[in-house]
């Protein structure tokens, strides 16, 4: 495949993407294949000769998309949504087009300086001082392992780094347990481990109960460990838990603690007054995670990580070895030394192209439709006899169950699933099988929200 075959084929391909989109309400949802399906159906090993476009590309058509789940289903109200734009499906074939590793300033300014400047439009949306900074992850799991790095460095006096961690104090994180799985893989990873993770109590809102964080702080610090720092929950993956981050800061400050808030889904809500109050003192923290792959519609991935002060995350994260000096010096940013990774995509050019193709209100309209349709939705199932509503809407997120049992929650889920119409997921709350409901993809209706009632009578 030469550079001519590239242009013929990547106008098939756009063809091919338009209609995957019109059509994309007659697709099941969920992929309705079994495990090993797709494997089997493949040569076991690569060919030694070259095959013609034409045959890979029908093989992508009878092999591919029926084996795919379709995130960008306008009724996919699972886990957390990807959404994507057209504007940032746009960007994302130049950058495949460009291929750029955007590791240094030098290896392509643009990356940085756009990157610089997304992150400053960023923290204008959504309220954050304007002398805060950021970088651009893969993932929140990235971005939160960084933060939680930077935490037991910063708690180290940075030994942890050229010593390791036998000889240092036994280091603790705090969390309440709303928070994503993320944060115990950070601490695992982190070498601090997971038995150093503090799983604070939550009150009846599911918020880190501040009581409890002081007396966990204080029983830990006169047995002589040390306490690292907190990652704050802002909204929680199970049913949208948010901490009351103001309550808590006083004892962080007490005791000189690093703050990391995870708003992985609903950071891109913030860019709402109305929901902004839900962040109220993330903009006294020190960093802060959000997907705009989430909610935002730039595509898979784009964590955005806010932060304070960059200095101690660089110090933790970043290394120049003889072959990655520059003549540049302090005079630019290198992104890498803020990562783990040493190489990165370009991640900025599709949150360039979103937020000027629709705009911020474009993107708050979106937002504010989802979480109507949420309310509305979750006022018609809880008039519905033998269902109940297990947690109330939190922005676009709430959980319901039959009254029957885990048991016949469990079997409707699973019929609703094998129906294909709709998409959801499962969680445990309050020791109970619930169903989730979420939704935010980028085409969704209200008659697309409204149609999970319709799919629950049909099949209860
Ligand atoms: C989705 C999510 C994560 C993990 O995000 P990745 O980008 O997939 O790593 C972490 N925390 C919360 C609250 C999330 O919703």
């Amino acid at each position: 495949m030469n550079h001519d075959d590239l242009n013929h084929w990547s106008k098939r391909a756009a063809d091919w993407i338009t209609d995957y989109h019109a059509t994309l309400r007659d697709r099941p949802v969920r992929a309705q294949v079994s495990p090993g399906d797709l494997l089997a159906r493949l040569p076991a090993t690569a060919p030694d000769m070259a095959e013609p476009p034409e045959d890979i590309f029908a093989d992508f058509e009878a092999l591919i998309p029926g084996a795919l789940t379709h995130w960008q289903h306008p009724r996919f109200f699972a886990y957390f949504p990807a959404n994507a734009a057209p504007a940032s499906m746009l960007a994302e074939q130049l950058m495949s087009g460009i291929g750029a590793q955007a590791m240094l300033w030098q290896t392509s300014p643009a990356a940085t300086e756009l990157e610089q400047g997304m992150i400053r439009w960023l923290i204008r949306a959504l309220d954050m001082p304007e002398d805060w900074t950021g970088t651009i992850h893969d993932s929140a799991t990235t971005a939160t392992l960084s933060a939680v790095l930077t935490m037991r460095e910063r708690a180290l006096g940075f030994a942890g780094l050229t010593e390791g961690l036998s000889d240092q104090p036994r280091l603790r994180i705090y969390a309440s347990a709303q928070t994503h799985s993320s944060v115990d893989k950070a601490v695992r990873l982190a070498g601090i481990g997971q038995d150093n993770l503090v799983k604070v109590p939550v009150r009846d809102d599911l918020s880190m109960d501040p009581d409890a964080l002081t007396r966990a702080i204080g029983a830990d610090v006169a047995a002589g460990l040390m306490p690292a720092g907190i990652v704050f929950c802002a909204g929680g993956t199970a049913v949208g838990a948010f901490d009351e981050i103001t309550a808590c800061l006083p004892v962080a400050r007490a005791h000189d603690l690093m703050t990391h808030v995870d708003a992985a889904w609903a950071g891109s809500a913030m860019i709402c007054p109305e929901f902004r109050t839900l962040l109220e003192g993330a903009e006294d923290c020190d960093s802060l995670v959000f997907n705009p792959h989430k909610w935002m519609g730039a595509q898979f991935d784009c964590a955005v990580q806010l932060i304070r002060d960059p200095v101690d995350q660089i110090r933790t994260l970043g290394l120049r070895p003889d072959y990655l000096q520059t003549l540049e010096g302090d005079e630019v940013t290198n992104f890498n030394e803020w990562t783990v990774p040493l190489g990165r995509r370009m991640r900025a050019l599709k949150l360039w192209f979103v937020l000027r193709a629709h705009g911020l209100d474009g993107i708050r309209v979106r937002i504010r439709n989802h979480v109507a349709w949420t309310r509305e939705l979750c006022e018609v199932l809880r008039g519905e006899p033998g269902l109940e509503i297990t947690s109330e809407p939190r922005l676009s997120l709430f959980s319901f169950a039959l009254t029957g049992g885990c048991a016949a929650t469990e079997a409707l889920l699973t019929r609703i699933n094998a129906d294909g119409r709709i998409y959801l997921t499962q969680t445990t709350h309050a020791g109970r099988f619930v169903i989730r409901f979420t939704c935010g993809t980028w085409d969704c209706t209200r008659d697309d929200v409204m149609a999970v009632w319709e799919v629950i009578r049909d099949l209860r």
